[in-house]
C-alpha cells in the first residue's frame, strides 16, 4: 500500500556535496529506502567508485557485475544494470564498481560527455522500468561524474553536516550548480538542504542549523538527521537503518525527511 503521495512525474534527485563524509551516501540510501518502504518505486544510482551505496543496499558490486560504468559507456541500459536491493521491495540500485574510478578521465574524450547519464535515464529508454524516484549518489568531487548527475536530475539535495566548516565549500558547489543551470540543464533546482549528524548536546550544531536556515530558508527540511551510532552501523550489515533498527531515532528521522520530500514535490496530490 502506498502511504505517501506519488509524484505526478518521475523525480530525479542528485545528492551532492563535494566534501566527503557529510552524509551523501547515508542520506541517499536511507531516503530511498524510506520511500520504497512506503510503497513507492525507487531507483538508486551509485555514482561513486567506492560503491558505498551499493554495499548499504545489499547489492553486489564486484568488478564483473553490470554497473553504472557500462551504462555511462552506453553499452547497456539502466534496466540491465539495476539490481533489486535486499532492503525493500520496490527498491533498486545500479551499482558502482571499481571500474568507475577511471571514468572521470575516460569521459573527457566522449561525445556528449556531460549528458551520458541523462541519455541513459530518458523515459523511453527506461520503459518497463518505471520508477517514482531516482536518487543519484555523487562522489566527493565536482568532476564529470557529478556534472553527469546534475545534468540528469531535476533537483539537487545537499546534505550539510552540523560541524565546523560545514558551510565551507558550499559557495563553490552552488556556483557549479549555476554553471550547469546556465549551460547544460536549465531545469535544475536546488530543492532540498538536509542537515545531518546533528548532535543536540553541542552549541555548534545549533549554530550551524540556524545559519543554514537563515541562508536557505524553506529549502532546509524541518527534519534534521541526528548523529546516531545505529545509522553508522547499518551499512556494515548491508542494511539501511530502516531495517537495521526500525524504531531508532535515526530511522524515524529518515522516514520524516522522506515524507517531507514526498509532500513538497507532489504539490498536495495524493496517490
Ligand atoms: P559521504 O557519502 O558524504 O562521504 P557518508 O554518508 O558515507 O558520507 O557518511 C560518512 C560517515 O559518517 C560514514 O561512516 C557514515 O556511516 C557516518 N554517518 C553518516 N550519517 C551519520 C549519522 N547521522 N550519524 C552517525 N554517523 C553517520
Ligand atoms: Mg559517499
Amino acid at each position: 500500500t502506498i502511504q505517501l503521495p506519488r509524484p505526478d512525474h518521475r523525480r530525479i534527485l542528485t545528492v551532492a556535496n563535494q566534501k566527503g563524509g557529510v552524509g551523501k551516501t547515508t542520506s541517499t540510501v536511507n531516503l530511498a529506502a524510506a520511500l520504497a518502504l512506503q510503497g513507492l518505486k525507487v531507483l538508486v544510482i551509485d555514482l561513486d567508485p567506492q560503491g558505498n551505496a551499493s554495499t548499504a543496499l545489499g547489492v553486489e558490486h564486484r568488478s564483473s557485475v553490470p554497473s553504472v560504468y557500462e551504462v555511462l559507456l552506453g553499452e547497456i541500459g539502466i534496466a540491465d544494470a539495476a539490481a533489486e536491493s535486499t532492503q525493500s521491495q520496490n527498491l533498486f540500485c545500479v551499482p558502482a564498481t571499481i571500474d568507475l574510478a577511471g571514468s572521470e578521465i575516460e569521459l573527457v574524450t566522449m561525445v556528449a560527455r556531460e549528458a551520458r547519464l541523462k541519455e541513459a535515464l530518458r523515459s523511453e529508454v527506461l520503459d518497463g522500468f518505471d520508477v517514482d524516484y531516482v536518487f543519484i549518489d555523487c562522489p566527493p568531487s565536482l568532476g564529470l561524474l557529478t556534472v553527469n548527475a546534475m545534468v540528469a536530475a531535476d533537483e539537487v539535495v545537499i546534505p550539510i553536516q552540523c560541524e565546523y566548516y560545514a558551510l565551507e565549500g558550499l559557495g563553490q558547489l552552488l556556483s557549479n550548480i549555476e554553471l550547469v543551470q546556465s549551460h547544460l540543464n536549465p531545469a535544475l533546482t536546488v530543492s532540498t538542504i538536509l542537515l545531518t549528524m546533528y548532535d543536540g548536546r553541542t552549541k555548534l550544531a545549533d549554530q550551524v542549523t540556524s545559519e543554514v536556515r537563515e541562508h536557505f530558508g524553506e529549502l532546509a527540511l524541518r527534519t534534521v538527521i541526528p548523529r546516531s551510532v545505529k545509522i553508522s552501523e547499518a551499512p556494515g550489515f548491508g542494511q539501511t537503518v530502516l531495517t537495521y533498527d526500525p524504531g531508532s531515532r535515526g530511522s524515524m528521522s529518515y522516514l520524516d525527511a522522506a515524507r517531507e520530500i514526498a509532500e513538497r514535490g507532489s504539490e498536495g496530490k495524493t496517490a
